[in-house]
This record gives C-alpha cells, structure tokens and sequence, in this order.
C-alpha cells in the first residue's frame, strides 16, 4: 500500500486528536461522582425502605392506642350507667351490692387501660421519632443525589466541550487525507485499542513500544518514501520521521 509521506506524518496529528478523544470519552465514562451516585441510590433504596417500615409501625402503634381509648369510653359510659343506677337507688340491696362491686372492677379495668395507654403513647412517640430520624437521612441523601446529578452535569458538560474542540481539530487535520490510508487507519484503529497509527522513533514502535529488529529495519530502509510500513509486532501503520534512527 502507498501513501504520501506527508499524509502519514499528518496521520499522526490525527492519531493525538483521537487519542484525546479517547480519554476524554473514559474521562467521562469514569466520572467518580457516576460511583458516588450509584452508592448513594443504593442508599436511597434501603432507607425508603427503612423509612416504609417504620412508618407502618406508626400505623400499627397508632391503631393500638385508637384501641385502647375506645375501650376507656366503653368502660367510662358503662361504670357511669351503674353508678346511676346506683344512685337512683332501685333494686334489691343484693343488686346493689353486685353493682357496687362491678363499678369497682370497671374503675380497676380503666387503672390498667390507662396504664397500657401511656405504655403505647410512649411505643408511638418513639416510632415517630425513629420515622422522623430516616425521613431527615431521606431527605439528605435525596439533596445529595442532587447535588451529585448537578455535578455530572457540569462535568459532562465540560467534556463535551471539550471533545467537540478536539472533533473539529481532529476534522482538520484529517481533512484530505489519502483515502486509502485512512480506511487501514481506522480498520487498525478498531481493532487496536484507539491506535492505528504510530511513530518510529529510535527504531521502536511507539505503538507497542517494541524495538524494530534489524532484518525488519533493513526492510524498511529499503522501501519507499511512500510506501506504508507496518509494524510487524502489533500491525501499526508506522510512520518514519528525522528522529526513526534509520
Ligand atoms: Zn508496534
């Protein structure tokens, strides 16, 4: 294969421009915020979760009380029944006895639902208080996955910049390339990590930074200016310069 020597020095500008390019595309593949929010959604899902059950908890520690205190209004109506009863004074003295002693049992029934009452007051105090504790990590991780979504932004807004620069610049150079060369460049490319092209320099491959062996360079001393040479460790276009040590 032939190719102007010009246009395989350029070749190499257009190698460096798509090498930024790589890096900026893993730059902003790697972006560390990327982990720090992925971390943080984790943290998300297990305190709404969290949060899910200690607000279920409430409910159930709520319907308990509601309980309780429906319980307080029945024995309530009922000793005041009896009591009236017992005041307006009918019946026989047995009856009154037996009712005397029921609105004693109903005043020691409501000592113990009282005392069941501020046992479950307290139980719902503290759930609320564990409910209100995660509600507040919630609402910080939220803020934080934010923040975190803004500075992405803001990174991947600046890469983009960034590559667009390097795109036009890479455009440029490549502009009028031999068309023949730049299809081995970009098949060598694909297949090469992001480098289809390399320098010899000081008889080593750039590319695979392998030393040329002397059969080889004897090879391409005898070749043409523009001949494209390979580099028969990695495959490389291999673009000779001042500095090859031919
Ligand atoms: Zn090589």
């Amino acid at each position: 294969m032939k190719a102007p020597a010009a246009d395989q020095q350029q070749l190499l500008v257009v190698q460096v421009h798509d090498s930024a390019l790589q890096r900026i595309a893993a730059q902003k593949a790697g972006l560390p915020e990327l982990a720090q929010r992925q971390t943080v959604v984790k943290a998300q899902q297990v305190a709404a979760e969290d949060l899910a059950t200690a607000e279920a908890t409430v409910g159930d520690v709520q319907r308990e009380l509601t309980k309780l205190e429906d319980e307080v209004v029945k024995v309530e109506d009922r000793r005041r029944r009896d009591q009236q009863r017992l005041d307006e004074g009918h019946g026989q003295s047995r009856e009154l006895v037996a009712l005397q002693q029921e609105i004693e049992a109903l005043n020691r029934r409501q000592r113990d639902l009282e005392d069941s009452q501020l046992e479950v007051m307290e139980r719902l105090e503290e759930a609320r208080a564990t409910a209100a504790g995660l509600r507040a990590g919630l609402a910080e991780l939220t803020q934080r996955h934010q923040e975190l979504d803004q500075a992405i932004a803001a990174e991947e807004a600046r890469l983009d910049a960034a590559a667009a620069t390097e795109a036009e610049a890479r455009a440029a150079a490549a502009e009028g390339l031999d068309a023949g060369l730049m299809t081995l460049y970009e098949r060598l490319r694909g297949k090469l990590g992001g480098v289809g092209a390399a320098g010899l320099v000081q008889r080593r491959c750039e590319g695979c930074r392998m030393e040329v062996n002397p059969a080889d360079l004897d090879a391409i001393r005898g070749s043409a200016e523009d001949d494209v040479v390979r580099c028969e460790e990695c495959g490389r276009i291999l673009v000779r310069g001042e500095d090859s040590g031919l």
